[in-house]
């Protein structure tokens, strides 16, 4: 019922003596039940006395802070050793940004005079403290039966809230709690760092700059609440340290966790106009730094605040780009509204809305380690959304290359055809007589040598049959070139459809013609007598007649030894010995045609 009360912020009036007793375990408290506020902070230990005699300590109206008011405060309490035998105590006072502390005592037995047991300072050493503990720590010891009373001054400097309450402690179940908490905050600060340490693997492995940013800020969340709790005093700056170390440290976790999250949103690229309020805040905190290390203690406080006031905003940002479909923007929201919630309830305590115990005490690093672990999830989110984009990215890749090698892979096929195809046509043009289709001279040669070599080998017979269309020039000179042209084509295509594909025919130059035969010499006469008769039944319109016209043949039969250059030769003989005998004829070489030719050469050829 009293914490119900307490908590919605109504002054309980209670009796400023509390009963103690051995084994004080921090379960009672007290401190907050006569207060008086000094506005000039100038009072000392008299004007103290005369305000309380005078019956101006009042109970503290909040649920335990203050709030924010200049000056300093004075409580005053009164313990009752109800044991028989005197009694150590330690008071332990929960504010830990306390700046200094002065504690007199009215022992019963001194007359009703107070003096001064304690003057504790942020400032001072901390070896000077009678008691290693991280906040204020009056140890003192109560006489048997004894009602002793406390006037305890506070002091924040400036404008500052404080916490006037007290824990009542035995000397053992202090230090106990003592080692508890700090077990609990090393666990805390150790698992923020791991995740830290780890960030800062995994920035070093991707080359992520978020995950850098978050190892930083993660370092800087530690050394801001080592720092405020009052650790940083306790183990590190233990002689020279100040209040605006505290102020200082929040800047620089603040600036940090600004930074971290621009990057990690990416909001300078999506949300570019929140972006400016971001970069605001990050302005803000270094104002706060500032005022911080140049001791501005009224800036220090209004930049503060407006930090918490801006840190809602993270939580907007972080929704809107989840609006614009980033998935780890939704796990950020939720870390960051924890931190927010423990934010939210500190200034609550701070205000003296809400009772200052240790469960609020330890909210806002809690949840800070749980925004820690939740914005890691985050960070998990968006490397697996990475490594899935890159994956895309390298498919579609492959894919393009696939299929622009398939593409090239046809056209490099096409044009090979095609180049194949030209290659043909080319060589079949440069075997082929353009006016007949059949092999020119060279072809021929080339060919029939070949023919002639297979022959030999086998041992089969060849022979070569050598034509001479008979007074061509006639031909051309009565009907004309074309008729001309046309009875060499109709030659040739008669020659053709009457010979064997093994055979071997071709124009040798104008109207002479050789066809190589595997054929016995009775066979080839008989071929060529065959031929002979084919190329008589040609028929060539001309106008109104018909163009007729024979050719002359000359045949020689190889032995197995002429050459293909003999055997032209020989069957050129004969040609020229039909020629002589008369034209349209065959004539077979032989030694004695030969003769024949060489006796025939030296008279006129007679005209057909
Ligand atoms: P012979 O009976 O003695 O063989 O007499 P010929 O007129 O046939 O012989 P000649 O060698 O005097 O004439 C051959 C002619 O063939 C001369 C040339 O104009 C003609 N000629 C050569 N090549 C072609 C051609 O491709 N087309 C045409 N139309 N005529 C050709
Ligand atoms: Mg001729
Ligand atoms: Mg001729």
């Amino acid at each position: 019922m009293m914490l119900l009360m307490a908590m919605c912020g109504i002054s309980v009036q209670a009796s400023t003596v509390v009963a103690v007793g051995t084994g004080e375990a921090g379960g009672q408290r007290t401190g907050q039940s006569a207060v008086w506020h000094d506005p000039s902070g100038d009072a000392g230990l008299q004007a103290a006395i005369t305000a309380l005699q005078a019956g101006q300590f009042k109970p503290l109206a909040s649920a335990g802070s203050t709030g924010l008011k200049k000056g300093s405060y004075w409580s005053f309490f009164e313990l009752h050793n109800t044991r028989q035998q005197q009694l150590p105590l330690r008071l332990e006072y929960v504010d830990h940004q306390l700046i200094r502390l002065r504690a007199y005592v009215r022992e019963a037995g001194a007359g009703g005079e107070f003096r001064e047991v304690a003057d504790q300072a942020m400032g001072e050493p901390f070896a000077r403290r009678p008691v290693f503990h991280n906040r204020f720590v009056v140890p003192v010891t109560l006489d048997a039966g004894e009602i002793t009373g406390f006037l305890v001054r506070f002091d924040s400097e400036e404008a500052g809230f404080v916490f006037p309450s007290m824990r009542i402690w035995s000397p053992d179940a202090l230090s106990k709690s003592h080692t508890g908490e700090t077990a609990v905050l090393a666990f805390l600060f150790g698992g923020i760092a791991l995740i830290s340490l780890f960030s800062l693997i995994v920035g070093v492995t991707t080359g992520d700059s978020s995950f850098f940013a978050y190892f930083v800020y993660g370092i800087s969340k530690i050394i801001a609440w080592g720092t405020i709790l009052g650790f940083t005093h306790q183990y590190v700056v233990q002689n020279h340290f100040h209040w605006s170390y505290m102020s200082a440290a929040g800047a620089l976790s603040i600036f940090c966790g600004v930074v971290f999250d621009r990057l990690f949103l990416q909001t300078h690229k999506y949300t570019p106009r929140l972006d400016y309020l971001l970069l605001l805040m990050m302005v803000n905190a270094g104002v706060l730094l500032v005022s911080a290390l140049l001791q501005l203690k009224q800036v220090a406080l209004i930049s503060i605040t407006l930090a918490l006031l801006f840190y809602p905003l993270m939580t907007f940002v972080a929704l809107v780009r989840w609006r614009q479909g980033s998935s780890e923007a939704a796990v950020f929201a939720i870390g960051w509204t924890l931190l927010l919630t423990g934010l939210f309830y500190q200034a609550l305590r701070d205000l003296g809305l809400v009772e200052h115990n240790l469960l609020n005490y330890y909210l806002p690093p809690l949840s800070s380690f749980v925004e820690m672990v939740t914005i890691m999830a985050a960070m998990g989110i968006k490397l697996r959304r990475v490594r899935l984009q890159g994956l895309e990215s390298e498919r579609q890749y492959r894919r393009h290359l696939e299929q622009s090698k398939v593409k090239l892979e046809g056209l490099v096929r096409a044009r090979t055809e095609e180049l194949e195809k030209a290659k043909q046509q080319a060589e079949m043009e440069a075997r082929t007589d353009p006016l007949t289709g059949i092999r020119n001279r060279r072809s021929f040669l080339a060919e029939a040598e070949l023919c002639l070599k297979r022959a030999y080998r086998k041992g089969e017979p060849v022979s070569l049959l050598m034509f001479d269309i008979d007074h061509f020039k006639s031909i051309n000179d009565n009907h004309g070139h074309g008729i001309g042209d046309e009875a060499l084509r109709q030659f040739s295509h008669t020659i053709q459809a009457k010979i064997r594909e093994t055979d071997v025919f071709g124009r040798l130059g104008g109207e002479e013609f050789a066809l190589l035969i595997t054929e016995t010499r009775p066979d080839a006469l008989h071929t060529a007598e065959r031929l002979r008769d084919n190329i008589t039944g040609i028929r060539l319109p001309s106008g109104e007649e018909e163009v007729q016209f024979t050719s002359s043949i000359g045949v020689a039969c190889a032995h197995q030894t002429q050459t293909l250059e003999q055997l032209m030769r020989e069957a050129d003989e004969a040609l020229y010995a039909a020629k002589q005998g008369g034209r349209d004829r065959v004539v077979e070489y032989a030694q004695s045609n030969a003769d024949a030719h060489a006796t025939l050469s030296r008279e006129e050829p007679q005209p057909a």
